[in-house]
């Protein structure tokens, strides 16, 4: 057998409420940590990318790209990062709406898509939070070999109840979103 195959079968124990060995059993806590670690790695990796994407796409440029003006660094930065052109550009933007009396719409169409945006990243996070509660190797860390049947018992139920709070969370926030989406759909600009 080789180390994998070890592991599988340990697993398989543990999961048939069998005690594997205990050298094993330690094996498995020490391979489980280095994953751990590895997936932490891999994921600030990817938490620093994402950032710079970020910051490159909201760098703002030299001139504005609807009228060419150069731009000012508070102001229209500000607006740059909001709506990808100039203070000024906004400023006439916004005063068009309100000529053809679609100023409200547009303002509670905004308001929207950002808690759409919100909701989104909740969602986002629940499911995270469930797939990381999912390879969740501490169970495996302090357990000695009497204790496997009563932590493989534990475990089962915190399992139930993780699926059960996402379920119900993941619910609520799924319900929210088609509310937040169907308002957004009934807007004509
Ligand atoms: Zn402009």
């Amino acid at each position: 057998m080789n180390e994998h195959q070890r592991h599988v079968k340990a697993r398989e124990n543990i999961l048939r409420g069998e005690t594997p060995e205990k050298r094993i059993f330690v094996h498995m806590a020490d391979l489980e940590e280095k994953k751990k670690r590895e997936e932490e790695v891999r994921a600030e990796r990817e938490r620093v990318n994402e950032r710079m994407d970020v910051l490159k796409e909201a760098r703002t440029p030299w001139f504005c790209p609807k009228c060419n003006k150069i731009m000012k660094q508070r102001l229209d930065d500000k607006m740059y990062k909001l709506y990808n052109h100039c203070f000024d550009c906004q400023i006439k933007f916004e005063n068009k709406l309100r000529i053809e009396d679609k100023y409200e719409d547009w303002e509670q169409k905004r308001v929207l898509n950002n808690q759409l945006s919100y909701i989104k990243d909740q969602i986002q996070s629940v499911e995270d939070w469930k797939d990381e509660t999912d390879s969740s190797p501490t169970i495996f860390n302090q357990v000695g070999v009497k204790d496997v049947e009563l932590v493989q018992e534990k475990w089962s139920n915190n399992r139930e109840a993780i699926d059960k709070m996402s379920e119900e969370a993941l619910g609520g926030l799924n319900k929210i979103k088609e509310e937040v989406e169907e308002k957004l759909n009934s807007f004509a600009i």
